[in-house]
């Protein structure tokens, strides 16, 4: 076996695919440039922790079960006033998922909740931490089967162990009893371990008739807004005033 082989072999081994990739570039690259053997070993190992880093990140975006991408640059806060530049900047910063903040986005239907939730959510996957995404509805049937359905169970080990949990659309569908005490004891597992981004079509006040239980909801709201920022979202939807028109 010649040399380049037996580096492939032992890369191979340890899990160095930058390496067992590239050993033959490497090589080459080295010869033209003279590098010194420690520019080689630096370069490497650089590179060897930057593909790891890629890979981590790919499969944190692909676990966060973002249903599309929304991107921050692309939300125009022209159109959305009620939250602001510096408040995006320093969102951005995500010291709030440190020190775990949650968030809450409410307002009707079209105002940009969702797309503020996933694209604060990809950046912080960007920057390393696990996010899971989640609308209420799904949350309510992966809570109600963990205990028969594997793939439940997965999506809720990966909730339990995000450091931000964003729950889509609360209010949207009607919630039983014995989901909205599933979802108190979710919650309660969550505070204290994970920021929470909660969206919803329906005031705080009205969270007692959603939950249907004055204590609970005491209870609930207790946990969440402890540490909290609330947007109150206005306006118009952005949906009908940029709706795509065929003629
Ligand atoms: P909500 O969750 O409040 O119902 P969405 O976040 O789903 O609203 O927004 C509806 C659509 O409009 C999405 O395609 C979203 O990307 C877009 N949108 C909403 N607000 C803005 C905004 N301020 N700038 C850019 N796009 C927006
Ligand atoms: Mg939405």
């Amino acid at each position: 076996m010649d040399k380049l082989e037996q580096i492939k072999e032992h890369a191979k081994e340890l899990n160095l695919n930058y390496l067992r990739i590239n050993a033959d570039k490497i090589v080459e690259e080295a010869d033209l440039n003279d590098y010194s053997y420690q520019d080689i070993l630096i370069k490497v190992l650089d590179s060897e922790i930057g593909l790891r880093d890629k890979k981590a990140q790919e499969r944190r975006l692909k676990n966060a079960g973002f249903p599309v991408i929304k991107k921050i640059e692309d939300f125009d806060l022209d159109f959305q006033k009620s939250i602001t530049k510096k408040q995006v900047n320093r969102l951005l910063e995500m010291e709030w998922i440190d020190r775990m903040y949650n968030l809450i986005f409410l307002g009707p239907p079209g105002v940009g909740k969702t797309h503020l939730s996933i694209s604060l959510g990809y950046k912080a996957v960007e920057q390393g931490y696990k996010v899971s995404f989640v609308t209420m509805d799904n949350l309510m049937h992966v809570l109600k089967t963990q205990e028969i359905s594997r793939k439940s169970k997965g999506k809720m080990n990966r909730i339990l162990s995000s450091s931000l949990v964003i729950i889509d659309e609360l209010g949207y569908l009607p919630i039983t009893r014995e989901e909205a005490n599933l979802f108190f004891q979710l919650v309660s597992a969550l505070h204290e371990q994970a920021s929470i981004i909660i969206t919803s079509n329906k005031g705080l006040e009205d969270w007692t008739e959603l939950l249907g239980d004055p204590a609970l909801t005491t209870a609930v709201l207790d946990r969440i807004t402890y540490r909290c920022e609330l947007f109150s979202m206005s306006g118009k939807s952005y949906r009908l005033e940029h709706r795509k028109s065929l003629f």
